[in-house]
């Protein structure tokens, strides 16, 4: 089991982060704030699929004020993410976000941050220092956190705490360095992340490998898979992260052959649909382990450890439950007779 790095805990909302709070899923809306139905409609889609965590662009005053109303309308804690103008923070504290992300690499100047951090105080809401390697003027893993530090040194000379550091690099081994180098020097909790990532498999490998190496070692309080593309699948695939060590529970194990020779149907079709089904929440305790194999020779053999399954052969396939035949289905109803039996 990880044992994770003891840190002082923050609230986001109705949100804890670090201490022995879950990691969180957070998410970053790729509309135009200023938009506010599409802007609701992607926290929604978002918030449905278990975004616990939503962050907004506020490049300009009419997104911090749009706030407000995106406040109303949605669930989750909401983080507006502020670069350059530091009175961007302070119009969107005051429409009620939840937490503002600073960019230690465009909001220098001292009376700025000590302006915003009185603004939190007054809100009680926390401030992530969101320190990206390209805008902080370093690429090593060294400057960023000397970078943090005197950064956050501001902060606490104004005896100010409720902060969250994120220490991203687009390059995944000075992400991993920053963050462990970080973890020696300071109890705040950590926002995780890799930044630019890139499309949903690139970006995804380096996501998983950054931050999972990470978690691993017992860091981070709170995830963001950065993806190109669909918010949806940086939820979707922070949860595969967190439930894979073990962090989360999510969805029920799902076992899938990878095919071969023998294999008559789109098992990758049949693969997906599942994992679909599958993350609907009503199914998020059940501990339950769940073959879909290629082929009915080997499938019921090869998933022996497997609660339940299918194995297919042509155009139908064999339900199993503990290597035990239960009944023949079509191909086509297949997914749908699997979840009748679970
Ligand atoms: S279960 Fe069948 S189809 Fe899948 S890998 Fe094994 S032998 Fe191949």
């Amino acid at each position: 089991m990880i044992k994770r790095r003891i840190t002082r805990q923050v609230s986001l909302g109705s949100v804890k982060i670090g201490r022995n709070s879950p990691v969180s899923i957070q998410s970053m809306t790729k509309t135009d704030t200023r938009d506010i139905a599409a802007t609701v409609r992607q926290v929604k889609s978002l918030e449905s699929l278990g975004c616990e965590i939503i962050r907004v662009a506020v490049k300009d005053i009419s997104c911090a004020q749009a706030i407000k109303k995106i406040k109303s309308k949605i669930k989750i804690p909401l983080e507006a993410d502020i670069h350059f103008d530091y009175r961007l923070a302070l119009e969107a504290i005051a429409s009620g976000s939840d937490s503002v992300r600073l960019n230690p690499g465009n909001i220098r100047k001292k009376e700025h941050v000590v302006e915003v951090i009185k603004a939190c105080r007054k809100k009680n809401i926390p401030v992530r220092i969101g320190l990206n390697s390209g805008s902080a003027g370093t690429n090593s893993a060294k400057g960023m956190v000397k970078a943090a530090l005197d950064y956050l040194k501001i902060f606490e000379k104004e005896k100010f705490f409720d902060i969250m550091i994120s220490l991203k690099a687009s390059d995944v081994y000075t992400t991993i360095c920053a963050y462990r180098e970080m973890a020696k020097v300071c109890d705040y909790p950590f926002h995780l992340g890799v930044t630019a990532a890139g499309s949903a498999q690139a970006g995804l490998i380096k996501s998983s490998i950054g931050i999972g190496a990470l978690l691993a070692d017992g860091i981070g309080d709170t995830i963001r898979v950065s993806l190109t593309g669909e918010p949806e699948n940086e939820v979707i695939a922070a949860k595969h992260i967190l439930q894979s060590l073990g962090l989360r529970k999510f969805f029920p194990e799902i076992i899938a052959c990878p095919t071969c020779g023998r294999c008559q149907v789109d098992l990758s079709k049949i693969v997906n649909n599942f994992y679909d089904a599958m993350l609907d929440t009503k199914y998020s305790t059940l501990n339950t382990k769940i073959a879909l194999m290629g082929c009915e020779v080997n499938g019921p053999g090869e998933a022996k450890e497997a609660d339940m399954g299918i194995a297919f052969g042509k155009n139908a396939g064999t339900l199993f439950k503990k290597g035990k035949i239960i009944k023949k289905v079509s191909y086509k109803d297949a997914v749908k007779e699997l979840i009748k039996l679970i």
